[in-house]
């Protein structure tokens, strides 16, 4: 690691079962965690301009030189900041600098301003990033955390400062500066695809897109589909002129057991921070006695509630290939196409008050509330009524209005909203009708919309209609910040790690954060494409597999899918 700057997020993860308890600090730390018991700090390395470029690398290569012969082991994260942030994106200082600098363990900033800015006006200086990055970090109050160094290099420490490595790194500039490799510079990026960590990576191929993806992998299967689905998305992008920057996070039993909580608040910042996150699955037998509040199912729902993403888009489409693997008769499951869109953040799952406890009888009473406020019901329509429209125009809205309150409440809501879209045919059905009706005659639904716990009922359900659970992707979104995209199966602990998982619920998640997530539908259709010229091609994992077909594992199905990926031939349906 010495004498290179490593812009961590290019580097590859490392699986977090090699990172210790201790080691976890945070992501970009995780995936340096590599094999070494040494200390590890994240450092953001901050060139700035004119001769920070060229001091900012001695110092880099200094500080690993120092830090190896004390057992300390550096991650670097190069930020632009000044003239560079200017011409980049027209801030001296620009947001996604000053988050990472605020977790990191510490900042290298090299120096700010040249002629060139000079006539800018006051909060367009370069310099003002300086006095903005200060305040923000609050250095003034701690002057023992400030100190110069000669040309002008300054060293600054948010959190904390370990002095006693300062003399070191002091004695090393004296003896041990040689020749360094030049740092990867910031290549100017188009303004609209600034984004964290986007900025950051952008020292190849100046001017395709980027995108920062957060990956949860989770348990089970879920680290096996995860990686097959980042091969295909990484492939279908390149095609199509954009990049990926992955974060690989735990969440669940992996990150139960990594540090000993199923939602570490570094993947929740990871998450936050990335376009858009793909996550495996969750769960597994090990933790399945757990307390509540430390099972890996807990881990989920937080992810979910962080990402505030209130609309679940579950798309259950029989594709011609897979009649036969269908429970349902040829007639009935032929041509099936239809969209669940499932409230995810509200009702019976979250709702208080709730929990276990001794009425006045001495016996034990379980209980939960399904609870809706009228906002939470409008979000969640209009998604609804907008999907239908793009679709077939028909939306169905399930409830159990004859017996719920929030039920009748959400009828209310949808029925008013019905009348902003009328292009849209609204029906209405109760739930435990719909359940029937999805069996009896699923070509009846284009569009449903229902709460929390219905949809997930009903989505299992009309995953059965399309022949496995292996199939069917979803996609969670919010307001605004990165959407959630993951299998509706879970990890599926009884053929974990045995090569015989669907990938393509995973795949076709990737394909629904190109699409839903990003806006990148080219890229989307190769990889829905691609799906279907490996199922053209007669290829099945175990669980959609029929006489006469070809049963293939996991990777086979995911190298069967890169390969189609290339293909420039649309599939037939
Ligand atoms: P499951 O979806 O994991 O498995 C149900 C059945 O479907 C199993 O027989 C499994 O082998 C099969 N299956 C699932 N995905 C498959 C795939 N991609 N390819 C082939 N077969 C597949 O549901 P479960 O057994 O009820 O739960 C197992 C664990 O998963 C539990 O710990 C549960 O809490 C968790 N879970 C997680 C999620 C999630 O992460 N979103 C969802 C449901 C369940």
């Amino acid at each position: 690691m010495a004498g290179v700057i490593h812009v961590s997020s290019t580097q590859i993860p490392v699986a977090f079962m090699s990172a210790t308890k201790q080691s976890f600090r945070r992501a970009s730390v995780i995936r340096c965690a590599a094999n070494t018991p040494k200390k590890r700090y994240t450092i953001a390395v901050l060139p700035g301009d004119g001769v920070g470029n060229e001091v900012i690398p001695v110092a880099v290569d200094v500080l690993c030189l120092a830090g190896s012969l004390e057992g300390i082991d550096f991650s670097f994260e190069e930020l632009p900041i000044g003239g560079v942030a200017l011409d980049l994106v027209g801030v001296p200082l620009p947001k996604e600098t000053l988050i990472r600098a605020k977790q990191s363990d510490a900042l290298l900033l090299g120096a700010v301003g040249w002629p060139k800015w000079d006539n800018n006006p006051k909060h367009l200086k370069p310099i003002t990033a300086l006095l903005q990055l200060r305040a923000a970090l609050q250095v003034f109050d701690e002057p023992s955390f400030f100190c110069e160094y000669p040309f002008d290099l300054r060293f600054q420490n948010p959190k904390k400062t370990n002095q006693s490595f300062l003399p070191e790194m002091a004695a090393a500039l004296q003896t041990n500066i040689r020749t360094v490799k030049v740092p990867a510079t910031f290549r100017a990026v188009s303004k609209q695809s600034l984004a964290p960590f986007r900025v950051r990576c952008a020292v190849a191929s100046p001017g395709k897109k980027r995108y920062t993806i957060t990956l949860l992998p989770g348990d089970g299967i879920g680290p096996e589909v995860v990686s097959i689905a980042k091969n295909v998305l990484q492939q279908a992008g390149s095609l199509e002129g954009v990049e990926f920057n992955f974060h690989e996070m735990p969440i669940g039993g992996a990150a139960l057991d990594l540090v000993g909580v199923p939602l570490p608040e570094e993947t929740i910042s990871a998450a936050k921070e990335s376009d858009a996150v793909l996550l495996g699955a969750i769960g597994g037998y090990k933790w399945d006695n757990n307390e509540k509040h430390l099972r890996p199912e807990k881990g989920l729902l937080q992810i979910r509630a962080a990402l505030k993403v209130f609309a679940n888009l579950r798309p259950a489409t029989v594709l011609p290939q897979l009649v036969d693997a269908s429970t349902l008769k040829r007639e009935v499951a032929e041509g099936v196409d239809l969209m669940v869109v499932r409230e995810l953040t509200g009702g019976i799952y979250f709702g208080e008050p709730r929990g276990i406890k001794t009425n006045e009888n001495g016996e034990e009473v379980g209980f939960n509330t399904e609870v809706y406020a009228a906002h939470e019901i409008d979000r969640i329509a209009r998604v609804a009524f907008e999907t239908a429209r793009k679709r077939r125009g028909k939306l169905c809205s399930v409830d159990k209005a004859n017996v719920l309150e929030a039920s009748i409440l959400w009828r209310k809501r949808v029925t008013a909203l019905a009348s902003e879209y009328p292009d849209v045919e609204l029906s209405h059905m109760y739930v435990d009708n719909a359940a029937m009706q999805l069996v009896r005659d699923p070509k009846q639904f284009d569009t449903i919309v229902t709460n929390n716990i219905f949809g997930d009922i009903l989505s299992d359900e009309a995953s059965m209609i399309t022949g496995s659970i292996g199939m069917l992707p979803s996609a969670s979104l919010s307001d605004s910040g990165p959407g959630l995209f993951e299998p509706i199966h879970g990890s599926a602990p009884d053929i974990a790690g045995q090569d015989k998982a669907n990938p393509l619920a995973t795949i076709l998640s990737a394909a629904m954060l190109l699409k839903y997530g990003l806006g990148e539908e080219k890229a989307a259709k190769r990889i829905e494409d691609a799906v279907l010229v490996a199922l053209n091609n007669g290829f099945r994992t175990g669980d959609i597999y029929s006489a006469g077909t070809k049963l293939v594992g996991c990777k086979e199905m995911g190298e069967e899918v890169l390969k189609s990926v290339d293909s420039q031939v649309p599939a037939s349906v």
